[in-house]
This record gives C-alpha cells, sequence and structure tokens, in this order.
C-alpha cells in the first residue's frame, strides 16, 4: 500500500495524534475515499409560477452543468408544496417537478425546514411544543432576531414524530430519492459576524435571550441527568454538559429521522453551518456526529465577513471531523459569487476535500455562471 493510500485510510484523530499537520501543507492527505463518487447538487424553490416546461428547461440548464442532484424545498415549516396533511397547499409542486427532473437525469431530495415552525395549527394547538430562553420566554410569545422565529424543542417525542410524519409522508413518493434536513438545530445563539449589525448587536458572549431551550422538559430531563436545574448554572456558555445535552438533543432527532428514512429506502441528508465549530457554538448543532447519508454545510463566506477562499479551510474543518465514508459538498452562496469566481470557488471546495458543491440556490444562477460552473466541473 503506497503511503498516501494508508493515510487516507486513517481517521482524522490519528492522523492528529501522529503529529500531521493536517490544515497546512499535508491537505492532499484528506483526499476523499476513492469509493464516494463526485457528485454536485443545488438548493431550488418551487414557484407555482413556473410551469414544468420552465422547470425542464432550468433542469436541463443544470444538468448540462454538472448538477446531479436538487434538493427541493417541500415544507417551509409552515407551508408545504405538496398535499401534506399537516400544512396548507395549493398545489402539488412535487407532482408536477419531478417528472422534469427526471426528464433532465436530476435526482430529487425533499427539502424541509425542520424545527422553525409557522403552521397555525401547531401554534394553536401546541404552545408548549415552542423552545423557551433562559429569560423564560418562549419563542412562540417572543422571538429573537425577526417575527418568524418560532422554533421546536427537539427534546419533546411530538415534535419528533411530527416531524417524522413528513418524512414519511414524503417517502410515499417513489420518484423522490431522499429527505433533506434544513433548520434542524437550535435558534442562533451567536450569530455569524457579518449579520450582527444587521440587528444592531454585539454579541460577544451567550445572552439570556438568545439561549435556549430551558422548557419544562428540558430541564427536567437535565436536571434527572446531571442533578442541576439549567436554569441554576451560573454561566451556561462554559458548562460543558449542558451544551452536550444539547448537541445530543438534534443529533437523537437526526438519527431517528435518519433510521424511518432508510426503513422506507429514503437517503438523508441536512444543510447545517460552515464548520463543526462554529455549528457547535452557534446553533448546537453536532453534525459531524450524525447519521446522515450526505452533508451539506452552508459555507457562506459573506455572512462570516471572510473572502471566498475560506471555502477551502472551512470545508477541510468539515472532512476532518467526518467519518471517511459520509461525504461533504461545500454549500456556496452563489447571490455573492461572480460568475468568473466560480472556478476557483469549486476549486477550493475540492482541495477542502469536498465530493462536490451545493449551489445556494438555482434561483441565483445566472447564465453566466452556468456556464462557468460547467468549464469548471467538465475537467472533475
Ligand atoms: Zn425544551
Amino acid at each position: 500500500m503506497k503511503r498516501r493510500e494508508f493515510l487516507a485510510g486513517l481517521g482524522a484523530g490519528t492522523l492528529a495524534a501522529a503529529g500531521f499537520d493536517f490544515l497546512g501543507k499535508d491537505a492532499r492527505l484528506f483526499k476523499p475515499a476513492p469509493q464516494q463518487k463526485i457528485k454536485n447538487w443545488m438548493w431550488a424553490h418551487p414557484d407555482p409560477k413556473i410551469s414544468t416546461e420552465s422547470w425542464k428547461r432550468k433542469f436541463d440548464q443544470a444538468a448540462g452543468a454538472g448538477i446531479q442532484a436538487v434538493h427541493l424545498l417541500s415544507y417551509t415549516g409552515a407551508k408545504a408544496y405538496y398535499p401534506s396533511s399537516f400544512a396548507v397547499h395549493e398545489v402539488d409542486e412535487l407532482a408536477k417537478i419531478l417528472p422534469a427532473a427526471r426528464q433532465a437525469g436530476l435526482e430529487v431530495h425533499a427539502w424541509i425546514c425542520a424545527l422553525i415552525c409557522n403552521a397555525e395549527a401547531v401554534q394553536k394547538d401546541h404552545p408548549d411544543w415552542f423552545v423557551v430562553s433562559r429569560n423564560g420566554d418562549s419563542t412562540l410569545a417572543k422571538q429573537p432576531y425577526i417575527p418568524s422565529y418560532k422554533w421546536l424543542c427537539p427534546s419533546r417525542p411530538e415534535v419528533y414524530q411530527y416531524l417524522e410524519n413528513f418524512v414519511l409522508e414524503l417517502a410515499g413518493y417513489v420518484a423522490l430519492k431522499g429527505v433533506h434536513l434544513d433548520y434542524i438545530r437550535y435558534p442562533d445563539v451567536i450569530l455569524p459576524e457579518a449579520l450582527q449589525p444587521k440587528y444592531n448587536l454585539v454579541q460577544d458572549k451567550e445572552y439570556p435571550q438568545f439561549d435556549f431551550c430551558y422548557c419544562p422538559v428540558c430541564r427536567k430531563n437535565f436536571e434527572q441527568k446531571e442533578g442541576i436545574d439549567p436554569l441554576r448554572i451560573e454561566d451556561p456558555s462554559s458548562h460543558q454538559a449542558w451544551k452536550n445535552y444539547r448537541y445530543q438533543t438534534i443529533t437523537n432527532i437526526v438519527d431517528k429521522l435518519a433510521d424511518a428514512a432508510h426503513r422506507k429506502g429514503k437517503a438523508i441528508s441536512a444543510a447545517v453551518f460552515a464548520t463543526p465549530e462554529l455549528s457547535r457554538r452557534f446553533v448546537r448543532q453536532d453534525w459531524p456526529k450524525w447519521r446522515l447519508d450526505t452533508v451539506h454545510p452552508m459555507i457562506y463566506h459573506y455572512y462570516y465577513a471572510k473572502a471566498l477562499d475560506w471555502l477551502e479551510p472551512a470545508t477541510r474543518e468539515g472532512v476532518v471531523e467526518l467519518p471517511p465514508s459520509r461525504p461533504l459538498y461545500s454549500g456556496l452562496f452563489i447571490s455573492q459569487i461572480k460568475p468568473q469566481e466560480l472556478p476557483k470557488a469549486v476549486e477550493w471546495s475540492f482541495k477542502g476535500g469536498a465530493r462536490g458543491i451545493t449551489l445556494f440556490a438555482m434561483s441565483s444562477m445566472t447564465d453566466e455562471h452556468w456556464k462557468a460552473l460547467g468549464e469548471a466541473l467538465k475537467e472533475r
């Protein structure tokens, strides 16, 4: 076995223990395992005004540029684009779009906003399902940042059941390849750097009005396990057991949804924050541990006040923490990437160890972007 192959077979932890500088010049060591095929994705929003014919044209253009799979928005947290018994719908957008995708040779995954919830029926019938801040405010009554920031508590079995019902319903679409989880996290206890001024905030530490969840179920669960009511923790931001509890509640819900999807023969994936460290710190996502088929970190450099070349180290941080068998696809924020910059963005993603890219979103792609992407992906 060649040295490089040998190293590629080792986990990141082993490499770190062996003293390799894997964030520096030895980046080549993080060539993904060869069994993971390269694949490129995009997020796409349905629009009842777009005809099946137009979808077909858009999908052909995307497929021609090297895209193979689509995360199609199917549930926004308030509205479903398919005949869900859980939310209002107008037309079955999935039934309209799926044949167009099939003709273009694209696989489709149903993208759902999981824990953010603006569904009126849930708010009315289950006000106790919503997360509560350290100040004691439910997001149903008082929202951080924006009025739609109403979030379900991942600790409640009823919330899990509610989400599982969506997954099982969507699994009924034979033409769907999988389910894609978004908003699968806590509300941001800290916002990415470039977003804080937008809300007139300086979040130099965790403030109680942005810190969740102190609902009765979470308080009781944690106290039973650790012997202390989280409200009595002096500095919750440095209390590792309390942080772990919240990482674990999200991990549990993802893993159970993964089991439900797999039982129905569907893949499962998630849109997660940019790097594992930022994800844990800002939104309590410990996504390298989730039992997903594919991971799509939103490496939106602009929100973090980073240059585009941040794609490479940010991608690598995720790849290093994930098991080698789980592919990562770098999420690109197209509205802040010029067509001529796109080849570099693709290159940095692959250099960081991604198995492909995920475009956010189809609607931001101009003809020039598609042309540039097609050329950048041709070589891969
Ligand atoms: Zn809770």
